[in-house]
């Protein structure tokens, strides 16, 4: 009988979701993974065969997935958790989210609320995440040293921010971080300008030009709202997605993020174009603005991610919640018509989210070559039983509490129940000091 092959980790479990080549539920398999990557996935009887793992972990009541992959968030606006969300979702804006981060954005507050969200993501099973916020340099640094994969959004704006004074020192500093980290291996950047309304023509079609010299990606929010296609069309006679088509920036390396009250000619637009698409249906729908389009999109073939958004709108950074509301609320538009099956939202949570962020050629899927980045997901709790289509149960019963395992590339952030990616203590102490200077009210 040949030797057995060294591997740093093999874990079996009752069920695998690989999402692709093929998605489908593989009882009683097993992935195999070395150097972070994944090595074999097959029945565990012949990978016992085949490996001599240094750790082998068997998790017999678990369904073994690809992390989840939060396509759109602020992670630092979890430390605005806790004001007031109100729609309508600009007046909200106006109103309560800017002062509060005029009075506290700053390259602190950015690096300590990426901290407590990548936490919270990790324990919910969050492996990669895609950023938009300020002070970008500091959500790199924090996804970095947490070894969580993270595609940091470039901002590019008009106005002065407190990053940057106009557009040209915002595009300098974008392209002074994107020398740094070009070949990072947990951090991946693209150009991510401000909504279409606060961003001229001139400076979209100079983030286009540098996008391109670098092969860079770009990352915009577009039809957040109905307002917003009234006031584009109002001053430019055109729809948010054809003034952007028109500008030249839709191409397959372009992410269109919110997405609601589509039209055909959008629709066709996105098709024709080829761009990826993520939804983010619990805060659209908390800021009165969805459902989103979902179901057309994905009728169409459209590659579409989930996102939170920012956690002062939605509340949680929860993708598995996300996917059900995504399910439930896809064809809110049209009565008759079923749920989005569960094992389409969670090819949506894993895979469509990581082609949202330009990174399916490493995540998204369990398939050899690709990074061990896995989930294991507690099946045995009374409300998952029985558990004969693991998809509904994950979908459909269980929650982010049931999450018992996280690897990134490898190497485990979550175990058994338990974070150790961070010390829970040390956050929660953090948490409470954000929460003391911003909402000293709610914080007595
Ligand atoms: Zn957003």
């Amino acid at each position: 009988m040949p030797s057995r092959q060294p591997v740093d980790l093999v874990i079996e479990a009752r069920w695998v979701l690989p999402i692709a080549p093929e998605n489908s539920a593989l009882a009683g398999h097993a992935v195999a993974v070395s150097d972070g990557r994944i090595v074999a996935l097959g029945p565990a009887a012949e990978l016992r065969e085949r490996y001599a793992p240094q750790e082998h972990v068997v998790r017999d009541a678990h369904a073994l997935l690809p992390g989840f992959v939060n396509a759109h968030t602020r992670a630092a606006t979890v430390l605005l958790r806790g004001l007031p969300v109100r729609a309508p979702r600009l007046r909200w804006l106006r109103e309560t989210l800017a002062p509060a981060e005029e009075r506290w954005l700053s390259p602190d507050f950015v690096h300590d609320g990426t901290r407590l969200a990548i936490a919270e993501m990790l324990r919910a099973g969050i492996t990669a995440f895609g950023d938009a916020y300020l002070f970008p340099e500091e959500v790199a640094r924090a996804a970095a040293a947490a070894r969580v994969r993270a595609a940091v959004g470039l901002p590019v704006a008009d106005a002065t921010t407190p990053w940057a004074e106009n557009a040209t020192e915002h595009l300098a500093k974008c392209e002074a971080l994107w020398d740094e980290y070009r070949s990072h291996p947990w951090v991946s950047l693209h150009f991510a300008p401000q909504a279409p309304y606060c961003v001229e023509d001139a400076t979209l079609t100079r983030v286009r030009r540098v996008a391109d010299e670098l092969d860079a990606r770009i990352a915009m929010q577009l039809h957040e709202t109905e307002v917003e296609v009234r006031d584009s069309l109002a001053r430019y006679g055109r729809r948010p997605l054809q003034r952007l088509a028109d500008l030249g920036l839709l191409r397959p390396g372009f992410t269109a993020i919110n997405l609601n009250r589509l039209d055909e000619s959008d629709l066709e637009l996105i098709t024709r174009t080829g761009i990826a698409c993520v939804v983010c249906p619990q805060s659209d729908l908390r800021l009165g603005d969805g459902p989103s389009s979902l179901a057309q999109l994905v009728g169409r073939g459209v590659s579409v991610g989930l996102g939170t958004d920012g956690a002062a709108g939605t509340g949680a950074l929860d993708v598995l919640a996300e996917a059900r509301t995504a399910s439930l609320t896809a064809h809110a538009l049209a009565t008759g018509r079923p749920a989005l099956a569960a094992q389409e939202v969670m090819r949506l949570a894993t895979l469509g989210g990581a082609s949202a962020l330009g990174l399916s050629h490493l995540i998204g899927s369990i398939e050899p070559g690709k990074a061990a980045d896995l989930v294991c997901i507690d099946l045995s709790p009374l409300a998952c039983q029985p558990d004969a289509d693991p998809f509904d149960a994950i979908v459909f019963a269980a929650t982010r509490q049931q999450v018992s395992d996280v690897w990134v590339a490898g190497r485990a952030a979550v175990a058994e129940g338990r974070l150790i990616a961070f010390d829970e203590q040390e956050l929660l102490a953090l948490a409470r000091l954000w929460a003391r200077r911003v909402q000293p009210g709610a914080a007595a």
